[in-house]
């Protein structure tokens, strides 16, 4: 099956749901992403600040860049100017940088807070308790050129269906909780970032809305 018709299934599957897809495009060549475009996907994911930058200099300026992978602070100017959504927030120093950054270049960067759902201890991300600290910090209504619109997650990397549901649901709860508190205007719990290839039909069922889905577009990687 080609690019477009896996876009296409997926893309189905989200009629009648809030939840839009992100094609992850991570160690796939400019021509594969270009494919992608042309069947209409224009919001790309990408874990790697370099390759991310070298893509979004050839390929077309409409497409929406989402940083979806581990961020370091001494890279967050390479992407600032054109990045449209940081997923991978796990600290408050990271924040403040991107603040930094996305002030120098006069927008405001939409990001996401990682949170730790899965068993792994593998991958990175906020306990629920530090993302609520980091939400009542008195530091962070200064910070103008972010703006906090929801939480990401991954699930444990599992056959257990009833686990990864129960992580999504687990998820959705806290970002409700966080929804119904008074927070600063610099947070607007809008986005849900969870489900990739082997659970994203779970996250849309659990209130995902945006899934990050890379090999059953392009295959595997
Ligand atoms: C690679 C990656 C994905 C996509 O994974 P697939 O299993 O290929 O769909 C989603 N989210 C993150 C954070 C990733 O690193």
């Amino acid at each position: 099956m080609s690019i477009r018709t896996h876009i296409e299934a997926i893309t189905s599957t989200l009629q009648n749901t809030p939840c839009r897809l992100i094609a992850v495009t991570k160690t796939k060549p400019v021509d594969m992403l270009m494919e992608a475009y042309q069947a209409g996907c224009k919001m790309f994911g990408e874990n790697k600040v370099q390759e991310m930058v070298s893509k979004y200099e050839v390929l077309p300026k409409d497409i929406e860049w989402h940083l979806i992978g581990h961020l370091q602070t001494n890279k967050v100017k390479y992407i600032a100017p054109f990045v449209s959504m940081i997923h991978s927030i796990d600290s408050f120093k990271l924040l403040q940088e991107v603040n930094k950054q996305a002030q120098k270049v006069n927008r405001v960067i939409p990001c996401l807070l990682q949170i730790h759902i899965a068993e792994e201890d593998t991958k990175f991300g906020l306990s629920v308790e530090e993302a609520e600290a980091l939400l009542h910090l008195p530091e962070l209504p200064i910070l103008q050129h972010i703006k906090i619109s929801g939480l990401m997650g991954m699930a444990t990397f599992t056959e257990n269906l009833t686990q990864i549901r129960k992580e999504f649901k687990g998820l959705k709860l806290f970002f409700n909780q966080l929804k119904s508190q008074k927070l600063p205007a610099n947070v607007e719990m809008q986005e849900l970032s969870m489900g990739m290839s082997g659970d994203y039909h779970i996250a849309i069922e659990e209130g995902s809305t945006l899934i990050r889905v890379g090999s059953s577009i392009f295959g595997a990687r």
